[in-house]
């Protein structure tokens, strides 16, 4: 990793306590402001500073926080919400207004990050004889709207102490945690402006609110058991019942499914240690193998089930509180059916107060996975909850606080190299991102196709939506339109430009063309690969040529051909193509990415010739002798075998060839079993590295066509040799790792000095695969290069949009 410090929490930094306030453009010696008289000789008039405080500084108690320093140092004025932050008016002492500033350096609330403050001298009419909380003012572009944050400290104090007023209430918050871009409908953040604005606060909760000295002050979500939202069971027989809490913790016991309302959506929970309700839960969810997360009662648990490192557990306890992917314990007596052979599981922490009861009830460990059907998006509108559940969850626990928008968990993988997102949802969305080379004028971008994200850009920064799913999902595409219409709305930006994935097929593309001519703007095409690689760049806050070992499954290629695993070099602006893993000829197409037998005996036949398909190998993989022949027919002939240099198939064919996995049940199945049984079950520890084999032969990097050629056909025939003499598996899968590995790096070093750079961007999904990642970062530094890797955004198709947004505002900008 390289450059400042990344802060996980947003995408600007948080303001350090042991730095000067000059960094952020406030001269920390301010002059003296004595009263003057104005030129005509009337009324005194006095001078103050006006400070325009920008970052996340809404809807996470900072004008609480700034009245209580203005009133404790005798400070006047007024501080206010607009559209881009929050204004500071000051009059005072010198003295006091240094002071002042020392301590919102100091003392900001920890859900507050200030990223910019500007700062104007003031006359004023008359020093203010006070300091006031003012109206907030809804001119602006705002820059900010809050995430969402788990239940602090102090309220799950109040929600477990029998003689505080909010004892187990279901929706106790405050000014530093709970709901609020899933609250929020506009901007400012302000209660009549979220979906807080049907409940009238009772006088209690009102003299909170307006109680300077209370934690609630300014609170705008807050509410009490007798004026907020209330908690509704629903079980089978349809009518609700007595306490919810403890109804919904009777129908765990007894093994039945309860849908549960989150901050952003539905869950759909079971027991997690028993098996039947996990199978029932598996069966009615109509998902067969892909693993579900779980939410454990305490940070204890979650060490007990899985090996977390300092900075998983720093996530897993943080605001964002996103579900932690890590190396699962062997005796954790958690059901089979939850993440069938799997090396990980994903744990997260309760993150709302119903959560927090929940856990209290003795449920140590709960299936929390995202509640939808199949693959459709996350269900967050209570009717649909009713109606669209009700096949699958025997109960409900809902409430009628709506949710303002679906925002997905996060989910985060604790890898050797640090911890890093898979899926940027929950706690992280909207959270800005700034570019490195920031665009002119502002901009939207449609992001990929599968694991879909959108982005809009205000010309510094690029907000980056929550996970969208896949577009070809009926539902999931009218969810992409919608929030690209919210994100347009709460950021008040008006696109003068379009950048969209250059796939002609993707419905991101197509729809580019709809909104372009509606908009009648300008659409940029950004080459799959090279959006990945700004997109890691843009995360470094990088606009230097790079290498960028690209490991992807299937992107649309400069040449219009089917691109995956490519070296390139170039940076922000431009790029060209290097290098590329040699394709694989995929019998069937969509066909071979399922069922991996195809990729098996197309890279059988592409390393050791047409007799191959006579060997017991080949017969193991496609077992049926007629279908084994129609396939190798269709690849002596090459039809309908369209190529591919996705890692991904490759994956696929090792998979098939050493018996991990058949059938791909989930994108990258193949991938991570082959990951866990190369890591055996264990987190890599660099013992393993380059122990395994000394017999895989040199990488083979040839050139071939004016690029470089990564020949895996070499690792094919160790691996057969390796199956033949009977070597295990694990030390297979990992000499496989280690091969691939070994031509990626290569790759990249030779590509590094043929163009005399120093750096390598790592991107793409297949670098979701931990252990690969490791080894090739492993031999790029021994070479003495720079690697940069995603942490805050996904290596996968999630970050795509980002990297348009930063390729857009260099092209744009050039283009004018
Ligand atoms: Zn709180
Ligand atoms: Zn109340
Ligand atoms: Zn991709």
């Amino acid at each position: 990793m390289s450059g400042r410090a990344l802060n996980w929490v947003e995408g600007g930094f948080t303001m350090p306590s042991n730095e000067s306030t000059d960094r952020f453009g406030v001269g920390s010696a301010l002059e003296p402001t004595p009263p003057v008289a104005p030129g005509g000789g009337g009324g005194w008039v006095r001078r103050g500073i006006e400070l325009c405080v920008s970052g996340q500084v809404q809807g996470v108690g900072f004008r609480p926080f700034v009245y209580r320093i203005a009133m404790r140092l005798g400070l006047k004025g007024a501080v206010w919400n607009d559209a881009s932050g929050v204004v500071i008016e000051l009059f005072g002492d010198p003295p006091g207004l240094d002071e002042f500033l020392r301590c919102l350096s100091e003392e900001c609330p920890p859900l507050a990050r200030i990223e910019m403050i500007r700062r104007r001298a003031i006359l004023g009419p008359s020093a203010p004889a006070s300091f006031e909380i003012a109206e907030s003012q809804h001119e602006g572009r705002p820059d900010r709207v809050a995430v969402d944050s788990a239940t602090c400290v102090e309220c799950l104090r109040e929600l477990h102490d029998p003689t505080d007023r909010r004892f187990g209430h279901a929706l106790v918050n405050c000014t530093n945690c709970g709901p609020r871009y899933t609250i929020v409908n506009d901007v400012p953040y302000d209660r009549p402006l979220t979906t807080m604005a049907g409940f009238a606060m009772c006088e209690r909760c009102r003299s909170e609110y307006r109680d300077p000295r209370d934690r609630r002050f300014h609170a705008q979500p807050t509410c009490c058991p007798s004026c907020g939202p209330v908690l509704d069971f629903v079980g089978a027989g349809g009518g609700s019942s007595g306490d919810a809490i403890e109804s919904a913790s009777e129908a765990f016991v007894r093994g039945q499914i309860v849908a549960i309302k989150g901050l952003g959506g539905y869950h759909l929970a079971v027991d997690a240690t028993n098996e039947a309700a996990v199978a029932r839960l598996r069966a009615k969810k109509r998902r067969d193998h892909k693993p579900l997360a779980l939410m454990v009662d305490s940070i204890e648990t979650a060490r007990s089930l899985v090996e977390l490192s300092p900075e998983a557990e720093r996530l897993l306890t943080s605001p964002a509180a996103p579900i932690v992917l890590a190396t699962r314990r062997c005796e954790d007596g958690i059901a089979c059916g939850v993440a069938p052979g799997m090396h990980r599981l994903g744990v997260m922490l309760p993150h709302t107060p119903i959560q927090h009861l929940l856990s209290r009830r003795g449920h140590r460990v709960l299936v929390m996975t995202s509640a939808n059907l199949s693959d459709e998006p996350l269900i967050s509108d209570d009717g649909d909850a009713r109606t669209r559940l009700a096949t699958i969850a025997d109960a409900i626990l809902t409430h009628d606080r709506p949710i303002a928008r679906a925002v997905d968990d996060s989910i985060v993988l604790d890898a050797p190299l640090g911890a890093h997102l898979l899926r940027r949802a929950r706690g992280f969305v909207p959270a800005p991102i700034r570019l490195p080379a920031p665009a002119d004028r502002p901009g939207l971008c449609l992001g990929g196709e599968l694991k879909s994200a959108v982005a809009i850009s205000d010309g510094d920064h690029a907000v980056l939506s929550q996970h969208l799913g896949d577009l070809n999902h009926t539902l999931a595409f009218e969810r992409f339109r919608s929030t690209i219409e919210d994100l347009l709305r709460l950021f008040r930006v008006a696109p003068a430009w379009i950048a969209r994935d250059a796939h002609p097929g993707y419905l991101s593309h197509r729809y580019a063309d709809t909104l372009g001519r509606r908009w009648g703007v300008p659409i940029v095409d950004v080459q799959h690969h090279h959006a990945h690689m700004a997109a890691a760049l843009a995360e470094h806050g990088r606009t230097d040529a790079v290498v960028g070992l690209i490991c992807d499954g299937v992107g649309y290629g400069s040449d219009g051909t089917s691109w995956g695993g490519e070296v390139l070099v170039g940076d922000l602006v431009s790029f060209r193509r290097v290098g590329r893993m040699r394709p694989l000829a995929l019998p069937g197409g969509d066909a071979a990415a399922k069922q991996t037998g195809r990729c098996a005996l197309s890279w059988l036949m592409d390393s050791l010739g047409p007799d191959a398909i006579t060997t017991p190998i080949a017969r193991r993989v496609i077992p049926v002798d007629a279908e084994r022949d129609a396939i190798a027919a269709m690849l002596a002939r090459q039809l309908n075998c369209p190529p591919s240099s996705g890692l991904g198939r490759l994956f696929d064919a090792a998979a098939a060839l050493l018996g991990v996995c058949e059938f791909n049940h989930f994108e990258a199945m193949s991938g991570v079993r082959l990951e866990a049984i190369a890591s055996g079950g264990r987190s890599i520890d660099g013992r393993h590295v380059g122990q395994s084999d000394s017999d895989s032969g040199p990488a083979c990097v040839r050139e071939r066509d004016g690029l470089m050629e990564l020949d895996h056909r070499p690792l094919c025939r160790r691996l057969v040799r390796g199956l033949e003499r009977g070597e295990p598996i694990e030390l297979l899968a990992r000499l496989f790792h280690e091969a691939v590995a070994s031509l990626l790096a290569t790759s990249a070093i030779r590509a590094a000095r043929e163009s005399s750079l120093s750096s390598v961007v790592l991107s793409g999904g297949v670098f979701c695969n931990a252990w690969l990642a490791s080894l090739v970062h492993q031999e790029l530094t021994r070479a003495g290069l720079e690697v940069l890797m995603h942490r805050r955004v996904p290596a996968n198709d999630g970050g795509i949009a980002l990297g348009q947004a930063a390729v857009a505002a260099c092209v744009q900008r050039q283009g004018r």
